[in-house]
């Protein structure tokens, strides 16, 4: 019973079972006999997250105080939210990274963190970086999965008496399975706009996943992953596992990062492998620990865990500028790969928070 339950879980975190879970709430979720406080992982109150309102309004004053900065409206949501691109382009023959958050709406601190990272590069020494490469942040892509503003219910969802996240966009649909199809306007907006429009070097994809990830028996506070589809150039997977050796690196040597490989597939939907073959783009998988919002415990997170989460967003985003502004990801050595250790899943009952 537990091995299946898992098994659920792990399909419908990775939104293989993402029309069946819309179409009816899952039901073992009651069926393991977890306390009320979902593992330990602490209440689930989403308040202190920034609402799309909010986060538009801290872009536009951004936008107004920083010279280098560039705001653009790259399409709209489903529910009609403006999508939003920021830009620093100095010099197009720079190389160009791209960050892209909350493709999923309940995976809210990298948003946070990209926020912040925006802010530093307004001011004081992140503010160099610019001189040595291009920066794109497309944040927030699935604003409506976001703010709960979605054509099906989200009643069963943990946080309660406060706004709701979902991972789908409002018709339901799980953006990161259609970047092929390219169906729904949010990634139609993404690949018109952004993808086709700049030649982009570098992109990683921020996202959150379940509590229990953990490597060589300790949490991870997250999980790294290069394009595996066959189809990638072998050019473009040595980039994006330098691009991922700069974020292990800068993130697992401090006393509160512990990284592991993620376990991805090869599908093309996904944008880590699809956009590495379309365009040539060196793309990183990031998943952090724990998620905003969810109708199964075990992937949420309380707020407690907010601070070292947007951290690592802000660490990985200013650290791979960096080290692509001066040129020395070329250098960064990918033979940890051979060594990483792919996370497994800590049952359920035996989570903590950390
Ligand atoms: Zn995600």
């Amino acid at each position: 019973m537990k091995k299946s339950l898992a098994n659920f879980r792990t399909l419908a975190a990775s939104g293989a079972l993402a029309l069946a879970v819309v179409a009816g709430p899952a039901p073992l979720a009651h069926a393991v006999g977890e306390g009320p406080n979902y593992d330990g992982n602490g209440q689930i109150t989403t308040s202190k997250l920034a609402t799309y309102e909010q986060m538009v309004s801290f872009l536009k004053d951004q936008d107004a105080r920083q010279p280098a900065m560039e705001l653009e409206v790259i399409g709209q949501t489903v529910k009609g939210r403006d999508i939003h691109l920021v830009k620093y382009i100095s010099d197009p023959a720079k190389p160009t990274i791209l960050y892209l958050t909350q493709q999923h709406g309940n995976e809210q601190l990298t948003t946070e963190g990209a926020m912040e990272f925006i802010k530093h590069l307004g001011a004081g020494k992140s503010a160099d970086i610019l001189k040595g490469v291009n920066i794109l942040v497309v944040p927030m892509l699935n604003a409506d999965g976001a703010m709960g503003d979605v054509n099906f219910s989200l009643e069963n969802y943990l946080a309660k008496g406060d706004r709701n996240l979902t991972r789908y966009n409002a018709e339901g649909v799980d953006l990161n399975r259609d970047h092929v199809a390219k169906v729904q306007p949010e990634t139609q907006a993404l690949h018109n706009k952004v993808m086709r429009k700049y030649r982009i070097d570098y992109m990683i994809d921020l996202h959150h996943q379940g509590t229990r990830a953990e490597r060589d028996g300790k949490l991870v506070s997250g999980s790294i992953l290069y394009p595996t589809t066959p189809n990638a150039d072998p050019a473009v997977v040595e980039k994006s596992k330098q691009l991922g050796a700069v974020v292990f690196n800068n993130v697992d040597s401090t006393g509160w990062g512990h990284l592991g490989k993620y376990q991805g597939g090869s599908a093309e939907t996904i944008s880590r492998n699809g956009i590495s073959v379309e365009y040539g783009i060196a793309t990183l998988l990031f998943e952090m620990r724990g998620m905003s919002d969810h109708y199964l415990d075990g992937y949420a997170l309380g707020q407690r865990s907010n601070g070292y989460l947007i951290k690592q967003t802000v660490t990985t985003l200013t650290s791979t500028a960096a080290a692509i502004a001066d040129g020395s990801i070329a250098d960064a050595d990918t033979s940890f790969w051979n060594t990483l250790a792919e996370q497994t899943s800590r049952p359920a009952g035996e989570a903590e928070d950390e």
